[in-house]
């Protein structure tokens, strides 16, 4: 049997009004989701609506925060701490998004003490990270991946809590998917440094998603890769093609490899 249980999530980012996320709960309560066993399917409403969303969606699906501050609580304006979000119910958190690095100018320093923090109260952790295009151009995608995952895994504790988020950023938000080859390359690799750096047992277990454009119609090929796990979704989770994505990834998933 496949060791590595499946995972879908849904980033909505900085998206949404109340109408809007009432809906999308509402489309994900009636859908037909793959079994719990099968699945775990995780959404990341806006940090405004995380509560109403932990309150109105079913227990299937988990709610994620779409960042926390490494600080905890205090005098840290517009920051939300692990520790309150935990006391909300909302014991998983995205970190290190290539928005966060981009735009927020987060580095690997601080994403990777988000990562301690975060895992220290006892969160699970959606630890993000790919290259950019120029990078890839250049052939430097393992370098600054592998740079991106020593920085978070030194900082890791325990890897049953984290899943690790390949997005590569050319691919995010662009309607320009890797293609499931690439994707699987740079997944393979990661997992080989892991099994280098780490433990063949955390290699073997640990789930990485693929993130970047992926689609209701991409998604069923993507799936076939063998150390892709599942995918984060950015666009396409505002949709009903995030059910259709979910139930691509178990469709098409080999059952054992
Ligand atoms: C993301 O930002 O995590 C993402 C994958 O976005 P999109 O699916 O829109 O490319």
């Amino acid at each position: 049997a496949r060791g590595r249980k499946l995972w879908v999530g849904g980033n909505w980012k900085c998206n949404g009004t109340k109408g809007s996320v009432d809906t999308l709960i509402k489309t994900l309560n009636e859908a037909d989701l793959p079994p719990a066993e099968a699945l775990d399917v995780v959404v990341a409403p806006p940090h405004l609506w995380l509560t109403h969303t932990i309150e109105t969606i079913k227990d299937r699906v988990t709610v994620s925060s779409q960042d926390c501050n490494q600080f905890g609580m205090g005098a840290y304006t517009g920051s939300l701490s692990p520790e309150m979000l935990l006391d909300a119910g909302i014991k998983t958190t995205i970190i290190g998004h290539s928005e966060r690095r981009d735009i927020f100018h987060e580095n690997d320093e601080e994403i990777g003490k988000k990562v301690a923090k975060a895992l220290s109260c006892g969160m699970n952790v959606i630890a993000c990270l790919g290259e950019h295009l120029e990078e890839r151009k250049s052939g430097k995608t393992n370098e600054v991946l592998f740079r991106q995952l020593a920085a978070i895994s030194a900082n890791v504790t325990d890897w049953s809590k984290v899943v690790i988020a390949y997005e590569p950023v050319w691919a995010i938000g662009t309607g320009v998917v890797a293609t499931p080859e690439q994707a699987q390359e740079a997944h393979q690799a990661l997992r080989g440094w892991l099994n280098e750096k780490v433990s063949a047992e955390v290699a073997a277990s640990v789930r990485i998603v693929y993130g970047g454009s992926v689609s209701a119609v991409n998604s069923a090929d993507l799936a076939k890769m063998p150390d892709v796990d599942g995918f984060l979704v950015g666009g396409a989770s505002l949709k009903p093609d995030f059910i259709v994505i979910c139930k691509n990834l178990v469709a098409h998933k080999p059952a054992a490899h």
